[in-house]
């Protein structure tokens, strides 16, 4: 639809709502009103799904399922009531009113699916602690008093407990889509607005229903009950605007996984919800003088909360830890190239040398450095400079044998240790390099065999004065340093 078409909508629903307030005092005249309004929401989807690609399609058509069988149940109940003079609990109208729960769920699962197609764990334990928190007011409060003591068989208490029941997944999916990423346009909003405002009818019939006498004198004055009857309507249409809105589109694209993160309301929130358990307790030893009417459930749901509360603390461990490792592996690299940088470097060096000592082996250095590489740059421009030393060292890598390890050591330098390797193996492997460099351009190197005996510097620094003498007899050349005087190395098996 056209940017106008959501809006000429948006204005024929609010006006009909607003008309809810104004028909003649009859039920039939409520009902049909409903019935109207609602169909007028399931309308509003069907066209929204229909100007969607067709993979996007599927949760609106659960929403519409959802919204038109719930509807739907307005006449059945109507006719159930005034023409089959139906007493008692189910009646005909509770699969259609309850179809609402599973539709609209499916509807979410799929929108929060394809929006985050990687399995949120952390947000799921999130969700988990909200619901069950949530969840153990709505048993004590809303589930228990319509299935305890009421002159209701097992499935009239079990109907009634589903409202609830479907209430808590509702919200549990709600919670879910608003705690991931994602596009958030007005399509999205409306969704959730939609959603809430069932939520928050239900809410308020449950809160009449427990005023007890007030509670029926208030559902008794006309104003009151079609104020509540509204906020359905309102869901009804929220959806249907939704689905004709121009960014309805944009609903369903992905987005990358979020890093977990514990902001300061998700905070709040969860420890509201983990509060609530031991808190009930508390108001119900206070009120029960001691005696706790619903024990086992505070229990259960204090188990639960614990062990989640444990699980996002794990999470939250892991993540750091995962996130340190990561900090640590990019220390040691060098941006530009990929190779292990002076740091990684350093560490190894006086690892190889022990493993050396102790197997009695030979180990070699090398020092490269590229030649004239300042009038590279300053001919070829920086740019080309940087491309030349990642493609030098990729071309180098390339003629290192596995447990070789070539780093950048800084600048145009770097060094290569060349485990179980003697002077001549070493020439050889370093001037398969010098074959390979990019750009004909060349480097001078140095190499040194260890004398097990000296440090990791004092190898090094024999390696560069061995480049040094190659920089002064010309370039372009491998200059082996003359062993250590005071060691002899020995030459590999
Ligand atoms: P020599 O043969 O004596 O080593 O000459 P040279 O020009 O290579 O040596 P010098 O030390 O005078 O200059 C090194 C040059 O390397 C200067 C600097 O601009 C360049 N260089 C160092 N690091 C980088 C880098 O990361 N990227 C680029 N593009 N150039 C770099
Ligand atoms: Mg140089
Ligand atoms: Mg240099």
């Amino acid at each position: 639809m056209s940017g106008r078409g959501w809006k000429i909508y948006a204005a024929i629903a609010a006006v009909a709502i607003a008309g809810y307030q104004l028909i003649p005092a009859s039920g039939w005249w409520e009902s049909g009103w409903q019935m109207a309004v609602g169909y007028l929401g399931v309308a509003g989807i069907l066209i929204g799904a229909h100007r969607l690609p067709r993979r996007d399609r599927l949760p609106w058509w659960c929403f519409a399922f959802g919204i038109g069988a719930n509807v739907t149940g307005i006449p059945v109940s109507i006719y159930a009531l005034d023409v089959l003079g139906w007493q008692g609990l189910p009646t005909p109208a509770d699969p259609f009113f309850l179809l609402l729960y599973p539709a609209c769920g499916a509807g979410l699962a799929v929108l929060i699916r394809r929006r985050e197609p990687r399995t949120n764990w952390t947000a799921l334990v999130d969700i988990a602690t909200i619901t069950t928190g949530i969840g153990l007011l709505a048993y004590v409060f809303v589930i228990k008093p319509v299935t305890v003591g009421q002159d209701i068989d097992m499935l009239g208490r079990g109907v009634q407990a589903a409202y609830p029941i479907g209430d808590l997944l509702l919200l549990a999916l709600i919670s879910r889509l608003l705690r991931g990423g994602g596009h958030r346009g007005a399509p999205f909003w409306w969704i959730t607005g939609s959603l809430s405002a069932f939520l928050v009818g239900d809410l308020a019939w449950v809160v009449v229903g427990d005023l007890g006498r007030t509670g029926a004198h208030l559902e008794s004055i006309q104003w009151v009950h079609r104020s509540i009857d509204m906020v359905f309507l309102v869901a009804f249409v929220l959806f249907g605007i939704g689905a004709l809105h121009a960014g309805a589109k944009n609903v369903m694209a992905a987005v990358a996984p979020q890093p977990a993160r514990l902001g300061r309301v998700q905070l709040v929130l969860l420890t509201a919800a983990s509060l609530i358990a031991p808190g009930l307790l508390a108001v119900q030893l206070h009120q029960g003088h001691g005696r706790v009417t619903d024990g086992t459930a505070i229990v259960i749901c204090c188990t639960a909360l614990f062990l989640l509360v444990v699980i996002r603390m794990a999470q939250l461990v892991r993540e750091i830890e995962r996130q340190s490792a990561q900090v640590a592996e990019l220390a040691r690299r060098d941006e530009l190239t990929g190779l292990p940088n002076r740091r990684a470097w350093n560490d190894e060096l006086p690892r190889a040398l022990e493993s050396a000592r102790r197997a009695g082996r030979p180990v070699s250095v090398a020092v490269l450095d590229l030649d004239l590489f300042k009038q590279y740059n300053d001919a070829h421009g920086h740019p080309a400079g940087d491309r030349l030393l990642k493609e030098a060292a990729a071309a180098w890598h390339g003629e290192l044998r596995k447990a070789d390890l070539l780093a950048r050591y800084g600048g145009e330098e770097f060094v290569v240790l060349l485990p179980e390797t003697g002077d001549d193996a070493a020439r050889e492997i370093i001037e398969r390099a010098l074959r390979v460099t990019p750009g004909s351009q060349t480097f001078s190197a140095g190499i040194a065999v260890w004398d097990h005996s000296e440090t990791s510097d004092q190898l090094i620094e024999r390696a560069d004065e061995a480049l040094y003498a190659a920089k002064n007899a010309g370039r372009n050349r491998i200059m082996a340093s003359a062993a250590a005087p005071h060691a002899v190395p020995p030459l590999p098996r």
